[in-house]
């Protein structure tokens, strides 16, 4: 026997699911020799790599895991009391096994089909309960990006409903954190918004002004009356936004009780890691008259087909997706698993628990404040809830030195320090503080008697701010404490969701592969989740390690210069690269260009981001065959000439093809001053073969949710880092409190430098374990599987749009529309594969009536081939419409889905048996996912809205 020492483990293995006779099987139904010759005929030949990608030798996952472990330890994990928006957080151990390490969670998709999702929209609705609770307001989203985007959401609700159309100026309290303070400056510029940032005790309100925010506890830590505040500027018909701290609210009279009219902050110290920045789930909460306007998802109650309580994404007619560049705000992916977790934490904890964190928070604070006081110091925050300051002059440097010596991070700003406290903060990291102060006056813990302060300390807030009103009050809240309780409900809200631990999610666009469990290890290690995303850059270096091999990497992916980090999804991508052109063109004098040439076939989130950029969208025709018309391309940018932005084009195409003219159509761009965006959702089917540069795009979005790995969390977290050419990287976004300028950089379009870093991780394992041949293997495997769906399917659903030589990319479009003729609608047929055991294709983008599938290389042909039969098996029963033999409107996908309780239920009068109703296929009865509802009814829903837990008679009642 000879023995092999050079045998390595390969991820690519694992990570690509077809083996060599799966290929071959596959190569042999499409009709081509090798995947050498499908990959020609796919793509054109002159945007084809002509050498392999730049990239590391692969590492095994267990060589991979153990590099990492070595580069965490780079990272310092000092206590933080930087504060700023970032607290350390306990996460129940319950909730961080069980949902944030559980991939059925993270695997789920955007709760799109609300049947099989019911489990996320509940723990999503408790999350705005807990919002609305919490803030005293009576409506609130699924969630928003970060807290500095929420209030620029926040801003332009307020612009956009304003009465005044002269109003322009929006008052901006200085004591907002400065990053917020730096977001809305990016976000007020390309609506010609004014900012008047002053202090809120001494403003003058002007008739002026549409709308002013302010922040409680502000941004150092003080905490104001703002009651006088809102009632003047009400006077002058300005509204106001409060930026507010989650926990405080629980001890603090909320905004919704003295005249906020919408609330924004973030809900990431309840029990969500600081992971360098994210991803955290901000809020958003208002008035209900406001409803149409509110941006983001929202979540709503209504009933299924049997009148049952049933749950769903509501009043989507505000969303991108159909008021394209008038939506309401621009969120695609939002940060669903984030808000499920802090939901769970208000769950786990309930009133009377979040009340005592919050009282231990703040009586930490005050117990620090009186013991620095009684050693001479001056406290500046008069009240505060869990953020001191002190003026040291000349004693902040030395007082740095000696903390630092203690592992200790305070905040730092002039002679100024603050410190905050948080929920993991004892009694002995008090005395540590205390002891640095102490020796910065040649003094010890000794010249103070702590016990005798712990034994008088009360609170510094004034009775009016003090809170009496409850929350949480719903059972929701007040049942699961124990942990089996918190456990067995976790369990069976998993239950009622289909994620990728039970079938493919073919979803076009949204390329949902395999999100491999070495690749979300790391995410979790203390070393990179208690990293706080301004803490000292010297005890950053295991994130910036990463952080440069991931730049580096995509950057040789894309083909570009180099990459910006900050945004936090592919839309917020989109608006920051859309930005970075704006100041190009500004920069060169020509700031009027303002022009955004897109497609007809354009995702919504492109005319969206456009519209946030200040740009006039022109839509470019497409031809028949779903291809971008040059010759209308053409016209249009001569005729816009002198003043093109921009052209966004989505390569390949959102119909799934590699357009053969993509390199005229960027030269007619560059030729007439404008620039290319290639919007990057589609990278899966570039990877080593073609790259935005060499197709001519200046600069490109990579969703790192998509492409890269990340798991979409039910509806996020995600990542959205943008690449540039060279001549775009000096405006790349900077951040007021951390040193990432590039020059000439643009204000920061997130609260954080690094956007989401820690889930960076997840793209850095992906490309280090799968190397130039993996990745490339990759991209070939995704087009292998489409077109093997492609080849089987053809013959029963017309596939629309193919490239030349009949092949698509990575994707596909299966029309649907001719079956209308028999009542059969496209969502009919989403919901009956529900029946079969899968999620349903993207339904009706980019073309109204269609399905458009996407497998991804993470499937294996057995997994293919499941999902075909059941497809076939649809079409059959569609055809049994067709000929008369099945009732027009009473038929298995009319009545699609068919729960548990319809199909065991003691009648049954329906024209069609039992057993076609729920085991259509007899791969179907060997593991049924049952929905747990039936066919939601939108327009009900949207018609008696409701966001929050209806009170519990309610169910009993329905
Ligand atoms: C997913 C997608 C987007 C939006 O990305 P998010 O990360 O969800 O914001 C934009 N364009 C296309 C074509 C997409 O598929």
């Amino acid at each position: 026997m000879n023995l092999n020492i050079d045998f390595q483990e390969k991820f690519e293995l694992r990570h690509i699911a077809p083996d060599h006779q799966e290929t071959a099987a596959m190569l042999k139904t499409i009709g081509v020799s090798s995947l050498q010759q499908l990959v020609e005929q796919t793509i054109p030949e002159k945007i084809r790599l002509q050498k392999p990608l730049n990239l590391p030798k692969p590492e095994s996952e267990y060589d991979y895991l153990k590099r990492l472990k070595q580069v965490s330890l780079k990272n310092k994990v000092f206590k933080s009391h930087i504060g700023k928006g970032y607290y350390d957080t306990i996460t129940p151990p319950v909730i961080l096994r069980n949902i944030f390490e559980n991939p059925g969670w993270y695997t789920q998709y955007t709760p799109y089909q609300a049947e099989i999702s019911q489990g996320r929209l509940q723990a999503l609705l408790n999350f705005q309960t807990m919002v609305i609770d919490l803030t005293g307001m009576e409506i609130a989203n699924a969630s928003l990006l970060d807290e500095g985007t929420a209030a620029a959401e926040a801003m332009f609700m307020q612009f956009s409903l304003r009465k005044n159309q002269q109003a322009r100026t929006f008052f901006v309290s200085e004591e907002l954190f400065p990053q917020t303070i730096d977001i809305l400056k990016t976000r007020s510029a390309p609506y010609g918004i004014h900012l008047e940032i002053g202090n809120h005790q001494t403003a003058v309100l002007t008739e002026d002004m549409f709308g002013a925010i302010v922040q409680y506890p502000a941004g150092d830590g003080a905490v104001y009356d703002y009651k006088e505040f809102a009632e003047k500027a009400h006077a002058k018909g300005i509204k106001l936004t409060v930026v507010a701290d989650i926990l405080s609210l629980a001890i603090l009279t909320p905004p919704g009780e003295w005249g906020a009219d919408v609330v924004v902050g973030n809900t990431q110290r309840f029990g969500i890691p600081m992971g360098f920045g994210g991803p955290h789930a901000a809020f958003f909460a208002t008035k209900e008259e406001y409803k149409r306007s509110i941006p983001g998802r929202i979540i709503g109650v209504t009933i299924d087909a049997a009148g049952n309580y049933a749950l769903r994404m509501a009043l989507q007619t505000r969303e991108q997706h159909i008021r394209r560049d008038k939506a309401t705000s621009n969120i695609c992916t939002a940060q669903a698993l984030l808000a499920i977790m802090a939901g769970m934490y208000a769950a786990y904890h309930g009133q009377e628990g979040l009340i005592k964190i919050a009282q231990r928070v703040h009586g930490l604070a005050v117990l620090l404040s009186d013991s620095l006081k009684s050693l001479g110091y001056k406290q500046e925050n008069e009240a505060f809830f869990d953020t001191l300051k002190f003026e040291l002059g000349d004693l902040a440097k030395p007082l740095n030195g000696l903390a630092i010596n203690e592992e200790i991070n305070l905040y730092y700003k002039g002679s100024s320090v603050s410190i905050a406290i948080d929920e993991t903060t004892n009694l002995e990291d008090i005395k540590t503080i205390i002891r640095v102060f102490a020796r910065l006056k040649a003094k010890t813990l000794n010249d103070l008697n702590i016990d005798e302060l712990k034994a008088s300390i009360k609170t510094s807030i004034p009775t009016e701010l003090i809170r009496t009103t409850d929350f949480l009050t719903h059972p929701v809240f007040n049942t699961h404490h124990s942990e089996h309780e918190m456990l067995r409900y976790i369990k069976s809200l998993e239950a009622k969701d289909l994620s990728l631990c039970h079938s493919m999610i073919p979803l076009g666009s949204c390329t949902m592969k395999l999100n491999a469990t070495t690749e979300m290890i790391p995410v979790t290690w203390n070393h990179y989740s208690k990293i706080h995303p301004f803490a000292p850059s010297d005890q950053v270096g295991g994130y910036m390690q990463v952080i440069d091999e991931l730049n580096k990497w995509l950057s040789e992916i894309t083909g570009f210069s180099t990459m910006s980090f900050q945004p936090n999804s592919g839309a917020q991508g989109e608006y920051a690269g859309l930005m970075v052109i704006r100041a190009f063109h500004m920069d060169r004098n020509e700031g009027h260009r303002n022009i955004a040439l897109i497609p007809a076939s354009a995702h919504g989130t492109n005319p969206a981001s456009a519209a946030m950029a200040g740009m006039k969208i022109v839509v470019v025709k497409c031809d028949e065959n779903g291809n971008i018309d040059v010759e209308d391309l053409r016209n249009k940018a001569q005729e816009h000439k002198h003043d093109l932005s921009c052209l966004m084009v989505t390569y390949p195409s959102t119909h799934g093809v590699f357009e053969e003219s993509i390199i005229e159509i960027c030269q007619i761009i560059h030729e007439n001053g404008g620039q290319v965006y290639m919007d990057g959702a589609n990278m899966n089917a570039q990877v080593g073969l073609t790259s935005p540069a060499s197709i001519g795009a200046d600069v490109c979005h990579l969703n790192l949710h998509k492409t890269f790995c990340i798991p979409h969390g039910g509806g996020g977290p995600g990542m959205g880092p943008i690449g540039v050419a060279k001549h775009l990287a000096p405006y790349l976004p900077g951040h007021p409190l951390v040193d990432i300028e590039n020059g000439k950089s643009i204000h920061a379009v997130s609260s954080a430098p690094w956007g989401s870093a820690s889930i960076l991780l997840i793209s850095h394992a992906y490309i280090a374990m799968m190397g130039s041949e993996g990745l490339t293997n990759a991209t070939r495997y995704a087009i292998l599987n489409a077109n093997y769906i492609k080849s089987r399917l053809e013959t029963h659903y017309p596939v629309l749009y193919t490239g030349s030589n009949g092949r698509c990319a990575h994707e596909m479009i299966l029309d649907c529309r001719s079956f209308k003729s028999s009542g059969i609608e496209v969502t009919d047929i989403a919901k009956r594969l529900m029946d079969y055991g899968f999620h349903a294709p993207t339904v009706s983008f980019p073309v109204a009536g269609t399905l458009m599938v996407e497998p991804t290389e993470s499937e294996p042909k057995h997994e293919l081939d499941r999902f075909c039969d059941a497809l076939i098996a649809i079409r059959k029963e569609i055809a049994a419409i067709e000929s008369g033999a099945s009732d027009r409107n009473n038929n298995p996908l009319k009545n699609a889905p068919h729960t548990a309780a319809v199909v065991t239920g003691s009648e049954w009068n329906k024209p069609y048996g039992r057993e076609q109703a729920a085991f259509p296929l007899t791969y179907v009865a060997e593991n049924k996912f049952w929905p747990s509802v039936g066919r939601v009814n939108d327009t009900y829903g949207d018609r008696t809205f409701i966001c929050s837990c209806p009170p519990i008679e309610d169910y009993q009642e329905a």
